[in-house]
């Protein structure tokens, strides 16, 4: 078997990519380790920025996007017992959207499906050969045999904890990273969100985001430390907490029932430089993560596939320079989402470590965003996304 590019993980970055090169007549393969369900079964970002909109419209994957998807102008922060929103459009003109991942990556699939486009799901034990050298490979197990695929580069798409990254000489990649020492523990739930708008709490038992999927699907967050166990929240006690961060009248229109998804996200800050070796080249996850506090993970896969497609489309068009600026033009706005990213987590949850002191930053941080114009226009800047 032979392609051009072979894509290493089918979740948004993969699917993406593999999407924008088969519009353009570069015939892909993807190999993804999970089955098709598990990956559509995983419940993940929601909030999506308009550059990232334009993109799966450019992909012609974004009519059902645009049918189902909530348009949102603002979010609220709250903080003090108060909520002070924060008008995103009126402020940059531009708005974000709420749109499940699980949504995007079912679009991406069944787009993939119509194109007749290759995905082999369930594929075993994946090894890159070769990518320092012109002709790379890739090979795994399925079906209890050994496979194999010949091409032109390798897109390592394949998250955190996928084989791409880990397959680079580690002299050769430079690897940033924090980690925080708090989680975010999310509940699903078939309840109509707490406010038409998303709120981000700082209170002083911890941060707390109200966050939605759909006008009848909620997803709501506490932060809860590395140690506590899914099976320690209860129902009950998940919202019993959730209530006692949110200011009055939202604790008032809570409406609460059985959650149909609960798990506990660490948060991390990560970065890997370059993000090219040769002809294999890292994307998304695999490359980058955020806490998810600014809502940028999802969107950070979408803009690296963005400049990532354009340099294959520019290699294949006889432009091979393209493909050397892959890793700084991909760069450049990863580390402005990252700094983001820190900063609003930062703001917004609590750190016993910091003291009391801390906390009297983090409040006369949001009272002065809660006044000022020009810190709002910063915040809402980065929160809709920079230009790609
Ligand atoms: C629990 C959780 C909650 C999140 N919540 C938010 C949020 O609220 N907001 C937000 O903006 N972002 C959030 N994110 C981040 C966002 O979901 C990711 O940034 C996004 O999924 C990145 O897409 P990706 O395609 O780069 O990676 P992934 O979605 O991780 O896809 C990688 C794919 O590669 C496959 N794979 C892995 N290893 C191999 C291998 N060896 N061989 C073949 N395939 C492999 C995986 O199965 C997977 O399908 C969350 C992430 C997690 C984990």
């Amino acid at each position: 078997m032979r392609t051009q590019v072979a894509i290493i993980g089918a979740g948004p970055a993969g699917l993406l990519l593999g999407q924008l090169l088969h519009l353009a007549g570069i015939d892909n393969v993807i190999l993804e380790a999970r089955s098709r369900e598990y990956v559509l079964g995983r419940i993940r970002a929601g909030v999506l920025e308009s550059g990232a909109v334009e993109l799966l419209e450019r992909a012609g994957v974004a009519e059902r996007l645009h049918a189902e998807g909530l348009v949102h102008e603002g979010f609220d922060l709250a903080f003090g017992g108060g909520r002070h929103r924060i008008d995103l459009a009126g402020l940059t003109g531009k708005r974000v959207t709420v749109y499940g991942q699980t949504e995007i990556t079912k679009d991406l699939m069944d787009a993939r499906a119509a194109a007749g486009a290759k995905t082999v799901y369930e594929a075993r034990d994946v090894e890159l050969h070769d990518f320092d050298s012109s002709n790379p490979g890739i090979s795994w197990t399925q079906e209890g045999g050994r496979k194999a695929l010949g091409c032109d580069f390798i897109a390592g798409c394949d998250g955190f904890h996928g084989v791409s990254r880990a397959s680079v000489p580690p002299g050769a990649i430079k690897l940033y990273e924090r980690v925080y020492s708090f989680g975010w523990l999310g509940v699903l739930s078939d309840t109509p969100p707490v406010s038409e708008e998303l709120i981000y709490v700082s209170h002083e038992r911890g941060f707390a985001l109200c966050s939605m999927r759909s006008r009848t699907r909620s997803r709501y967050y506490v932060q809860c430390t590395l140690s506590e166990q899914v099976d320690e929240w209860p129902d009950e006690r998940f919202w019993k907490e959730l209530r006692a961060r949110l200011p009055e009248d939202a604790a008032r229109q809570l409406v609460t029932g059985p959650s149909i998804e609960k798990s506990i996200a660490p948060l991390r800050s990560f970065v890997a430089e370059p993000l090219r070796f040769g002809r294999l080249l890292l994307a998304g996850d695999a490359a980058h993560i955020v806490p998810p506090t600014g809502a940028k993970g999802l969107n950070l896969a979408a803009s690296d596939v963005h400049y990532l497609a354009e340099a294959f489309i520019a290699f294949y068009n006889k432009n091979p320079g393209e493909l050397e600026r892959y890793s700084s033009r991909a760069l450049a706005r990863v580390w402005k989402a990252e700094r983001f990213s820190w900063s609003m987590t930062k703001l917004l949850h609590k750190f016993p470590e910091e003291g009391d002191f801390g906390r009297r930053m983090q409040l006369a941080e949001l009272e002065y965003l809660a006044t000022s114009r020009a810190a709002q226009t910063a915040l809402a800047e980065n929160y809709v996304g920079l230009p790609l």
